[in-house]
């Protein structure tokens, strides 16, 4: 048996309690890696700044270790999940990021073990989490899109020349200190100035460069219609271009688009995260090329040459492993035993989130209450008159720290709808399980769609031999092919 490899992360907080601190939190885990018979590979430590926005960087790193030393290590160990939370952090793209990698999780308080064999909860979950964050995100884009056709600014960076009418507006008005130059520039442009000379005299205005230029004078948003996915939509926001001026630069603009070509794959790669080696490494993905220029994808071990298994077609595999799966139809029993999975993975999350939220309702409670006590003094004149000052500055005190709370609250209710969303009906699974083998109908030659397919059944795919795979199913089944 290999020993596994853990990157150890730490993250302290200002004001945390005795024995928490990031020093506390990496010793508990060296001793958690001892104990389990693996050995660190890294340390990331977090220290906290109050003035941080954003997630953690040490998160950001992490995310970023998974790809570029994907192979130098096995498990991410922490302290506590809520190491892994914040406001600003979306633990399960994490934990989906993790299972892509072919990663563990271990979280020593909640007693969570996924490095390993175990890791194959992990993969449920994030395969569900992902479709929950499919629906949400095309239902934004639904909502988006109403904005659009309404002539509304639905999201993003607002063009330079507009600005929203109040902050939280979606209507677009001229701003009256960036408009004058978009005016200025379709002008010149019109009147065959190029770009540079115009950038030239410009070149004092915040938020303006070559390349802005460019798009500027390429947007119809200042002709008063509204662009957004590909369509064109009649705006709201008054316009600063005629249409004849704006025609006539579109004429005189270079045809060559500039917009980068997406870098594409040769080849998709299905079953990476999920193919594990003769010798218990995740296999990974390699493309190489013959000498008649064509494409060959291959999983290969990272060890290799150190493990003399041999390079497998990756096409080969995939599409056997495909048709094994689909060929599978599970009964009743499976289901109930994955649904029973998913609900009680659902409570531990539940229990998980739910104490720090009670707490923080508890503390808005209290301070409510100090809230009232104030505000009945002040209103009933028990206050003496050199007091009222001192009360007031109580007061306001008090409605600052609940509405921070309050946001805090909010937070966190929304961390836990999203963590525990898709989990809560018992149904879930087997709904998962069908969405994604009716979109496998639909999209049959969608290789994300493909993916999610086999990721909603697959724990992982071991090589047995040269030719021989067995499937391990999130049920438990488990199924033999040849390849
Ligand atoms: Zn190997």
């Amino acid at each position: 048996m290999k020993k596994l490899r853990y990157l150890i992360y730490a993250r302290d907080e200002a004001g945390s309690a005795e024995g928490t601190s990031a020093e506390d939190q990496v010793s508990r885990c060296e001793a958690g890696v001892k104990a389990r018979g693996g050995k660190v590979w890294q340390t990331i430590v977090d220290h906290a700044e109050p003035e941080m926005k954003g997630p953690p960087p040490g998160l950001g790193t992490i995310m970023e270790l998974s790809e570029t030393h994907g192979n130098d290590w096995d498990v991410l160990i922490v302290d506590t999940c809520h190491r892994l939370m914040g406001a600003e952090v979306n633990v399960v793209h994490l934990l989906a990021r993790l299972n892509q990698g072919g990663k563990g999780l271990v979280a020593l308080q909640e007693q969570v073990d996924c490095a390993g064999p175990a890791a194959r909860h992990l993969s449920l979950f994030t395969a569900m989490v992902e479709h929950e964050r499919q629906l949400t995100r095309s239902h934004t884009r639904e909502r988006m899109l109403a904005l659009a056709r309404d002539g509304y600014w639905p999201v993003g960076k607002i063009p330079f020349g507009y600005k929203r009418r109040n902050s939280r507006d979606h209507i677009l008005i001229p701003d009256p200190k960036e408009a004058p130059f978009v005016k200025e520039a379709f002008r010149r442009y019109a009147s065959g100035e190029p770009v540079p000379r115009i950038l030239e005299d410009f070149k004092h205005v915040r938020g303006l460069s070559d390349k802005n230029v460019w798009r500027l004078l390429r947007n119809p948003i200042y002709t008063g219609r509204l662009p957004y996915d590909g369509q064109v939509y009649p705006g709201r926001q008054e316009a600063l271009i005629d249409d004849t001026t704006f025609n006539q630069v579109q004429e005189l603009l270079p045809k060559t688009t500039d917009a980068p070509r997406p870098t594409r794959r040769h080849y998709d790669y299905l079953l990476q995260g999920l193919a594990i080696c003769v010798c218990g490494r995740t296999l990974t993905a390699y493309g190489t090329r013959g000498p008649n220029g064509r494409h060959y994808p291959y999983y290969r071990c990272p060890a290799r040459p150190h493990c003399d298994a041999s390079l497998i077609r990756a096409d080969k595999v995939d599409e056997a492993v495909l048709a094994q799966v689909k060929a599978l139809r599970l009964t009743k029993a499976d289901l109930n035993h994955l649904t029973r999975e998913a609900k009680e993975e659902c409570e531990r999350r539940r229990k998980r989130l739910e104490t720090p939220l009670r707490e923080v309702e508890e503390a808005i409670r209290e301070l409510r209450d100090q809230q009232a006590q104030v505000e009945d003094a002040l209103v009933t004149g028990r206050v003496e008159k050199e007091n009222v000052h001192h009360f007031n500055e109580r007061l306001n005190e008090l409605n600052q720290q609940i509405e921070q709370l309050v946001k805090r609250q909010r937070d966190m209710q929304m961390a836990l709808d999203e963590a525990i969303g898709p989990l809560s009906e018992p149904e879930a699974v087997a709904a998962t399980i069908a969405q994604a083998a009716n979109e496998l109908s639909k999209h049959a030659d969608d290789p994300e769609v493909k993916r999610h397919y086999l990721r909603c059944q697959l724990t992982r795919v071991d090589r047995l031999s040269e030719h021989d795979w067995r499937l391990i199913y999130l049920t438990g089944m488990e199924e033999t092919i040849t390849v």
